[in-house]
């Protein structure tokens, strides 16, 4: 094996091969920590898999400590493979070395979407994607006429013939608003990518109970929701959603330094969204801390969407064999086996989670 620069070979093995083994690992890790002082379990509903789909709240640290960081995986599904790496290797040094002021509790939320990390999909077993299930159910649904215009493309199996609808939407009506089409978000149709849902899914639903059980509304809170698979090759970009000038903007600048961005702003590799996860968090912070998203990038945009349809379509063919093909190609796309990203992962992790406890304590 290649020599790793700055974390030991052995550290890397935080990263799971699939998502049972990655829940394991967790659970194994949490059991062993000794300022353990709550875990949960929620369970998937009305799942045809065989094997129990499960999201995990652990507590660390005094229950009344009024400042907390919240470290989220697998929002994405199979975007969990770093995250819960993330989570197994701060599990692990917490064990080691590693400590967190008495002051600063830390909440893991492991798993958020295990249907899409067990199955190796962004989206949940409904084709949800949790990201943008944060909308108004209540009000009609958000219409994304740009995402009609392409839904036909998107499924033509021909990659020449579908490039060049691509293509020829982009030059009409320029890159965002094709991005904005493909991945903003739309709720029309279950079998595309990117589909918000009709209702609150299962990871929207455990985060509405944490942060009531947790009365997480009535303390200071650092949001790290951690991503993959956008944006430049192992840099981790951090991502700030809250409206520009808000409190939750600046404390997000000021806490984690100017390499944060903005979509709103203009300044991220990611657009502006419907449905975001962070849109539950802000309206309960106020002036109380910031939610960001830390976004790894692998391999380029482009590889991202096809990636992604390619997956859309598999499973709206239904074929076993198309299936197994783009899971492996999306988990490649997600998290990378080269060992160098995997190590940036986590040093760039370590380095976020230390500002975020700084942030918290001195902010
Ligand atoms: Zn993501």
């Amino acid at each position: 094996m290649p020599k790793i620069t700055s974390i030991a070979a052995q550290q890397l093995g935080c990263f799971s091969p699939d998502y049972q083994t990655a829940q394991q690992h967790f659970t194994q890790l949490v059991n062993n920590t000794k300022q353990l002082y709550d875990q949960q379990t929620f369970h998937v509903e009305n799942t045809r898999c065989q094997v129990a789909l499960t999201t995990h709240a652990v507590w660390i640290g005094s229950p009344i400590a009024n400042k907390v960081v919240i470290i989220i995986s697998g929002t994405h599904g199979v975007e969990g493979f770093a995250g819960a790496a993330v989570q197994n290797d701060l599990l692990s040094r917490l064990q080691h070395d590693y400590s967190v002021p008495e002051e600063v509790a830390i909440l893991l939320v492991f798993a958020l979407n295990p249907y899409g990390f067990s199955h190796l999909r962004r989206c949940d077993g409904e084709g949800v994607d949790l990201n943008r299930n944060f909308v108004d159910f209540d009000k009609p649904l958000p219409e994304n006429s740009g995402y009609r215009q392409l839904q036909a493309a998107i499924f033509t199996a021909d990659s020449s013939t579908r490039n060049q609808l691509f293509i020829d939407y982009q030059s009409q009506y320029g890159q965002k608003a094709y991005e904005v089409a493909v991945s903003g978000g739309q709720y029309c149709d279950p079998y595309g990518p990117f589909y918000g849902g009709e209702k609150p899914a299962h990871g929207r639903k455990v985060i509405e109970s944490i942060i009531q059980q947790y009365q997480l509304a009535k303390r200071k809170l650092a949001v790290i929701d951690i991503h993959t698979g956008l944006g430049s090759y192992a840099h981790g970009e951090v991502i700030n959603d809250h409206p520009i000038d808000s409190h939750g903007f600046h404390t997000a600048i000021q806490w984690y330094g100017a390499s944060v961005t903005s979509p709103i702003a203009g300044n991220s590799s990611s657009v502006e969204k419907l449905g975001l996860l962070d849109y539950a968090w802000h309206k309960h912070m106020q002036q109380q801390g910031c939610f960001i998203t830390l976004e790894f990038g692998s391999y380029p945009t482009d590889a991202l969407f096809e990636v992604i349809l390619q997956d859309h379509r598999s499973w709206k063919s239904g074929d076993a064999i198309a299936k197994q093909h783009s899971g492996k190609a999306m988990l490649e796309h997600f998290c990378p086996a080269d060992i160098y990203w995997r190590e940036l992962i986590l040093v760039k992790s370590r380095q976020v989670i230390q500002q975020a406890i700084t942030g918290l304590q001195h902010g």
